[in-house]
């Protein structure tokens, strides 16, 4: 098999032999090269929304508390500029056969319900699948949330963003967990995650935590 990103050639022996004995039962997707420019979040982050580089609650977390709002997220990788590129590949030129590379980071309790971040019906039709709910394909997800169509978030300012309406809505006749997890791909401003746990406690559901790849 060849490196999804780059396309080198078959993947070579060696790293089949590292991940028997570090007992990866997930193949590689990416050679060597490529993985090592997905950079993963160290210790040192923000308590509350796992931005790189911070020992204590960061700027963000620090604002959205004083909108009454208290951060419960977790990341794994740094949105660099690999995972920029990443992202626009499997994105913006729907490039399906990408969710293979990261979907292994997708894991969670089991007392969680996961509800992936929707796409609104006009991005689905273009894109063609939920980037998201991709990455989750083998889970048992809880499609809870619809979204109307704005302006793509990219094309907007972070004042834009955080004053921006909520855009999404509980689908119709859903019963709502206990316990939730929303999961997105990447963690910018946390307007979107915000609006959708507001959503959903609003709706009668206790816990809500957050997840994304990136962050
Ligand atoms: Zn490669
Ligand atoms: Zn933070």
């Amino acid at each position: 098999m060849n490196c999804l990103i780059c396309q080198a050639k078959a993947l070579t022996p060696s790293i089949d032999f590292q991940a028997l004995i570090t007992l990866k039962s997930n193949p590689s997707y990416l050679c060597l090269t490529c993985k090592n420019t997905f950079i993963k979040i160290g210790a040192d982050h923000c308590p509350r929304c796992y931005k790189s580089g911070e020992k204590e609650i960061c700027q963000d977390c620090q604002e959205w508390e004083r909108k009454g709002i208290i951060i419960n997220h977790q990341a794994i990788f740094k949105y660099n500029g690999s995972m920029q590129q990443f992202f626009s590949r499997y994105k913006f030129m729907g490039d399906y056969q990408l969710h293979q590379v990261f979907k292994s980071y997708f894991k969670f309790k089991k007392e969680f319900t996961i509800v992936p971040i929707p796409l609104s019906p006009e991005r689905y039709q273009v894109r063609g699948f939920n980037q998201v709910a991709a990455f989750m394909e083998k889970l048992p997800l809880q499609h809870l949330l619809t979204k109307k169509e704005s302006q793509p978030q990219s094309s907007l300012t972070r004042e834009e963003r955080l004053t921006h309406t909520n855009p999404f809505q509980i689908k119709e006749n859903s019963s709502i967990p206990e316990k939730i997890i929303v999961v997105d791909d990447i963690y910018t401003t946390g307007a979107t995650l915000v609006h959708a746990c507001k959503t959903l406690k609003e709706a009668g559901c206790n816990t809500v935590k957050t997840f994304s790849l990136c962050r």
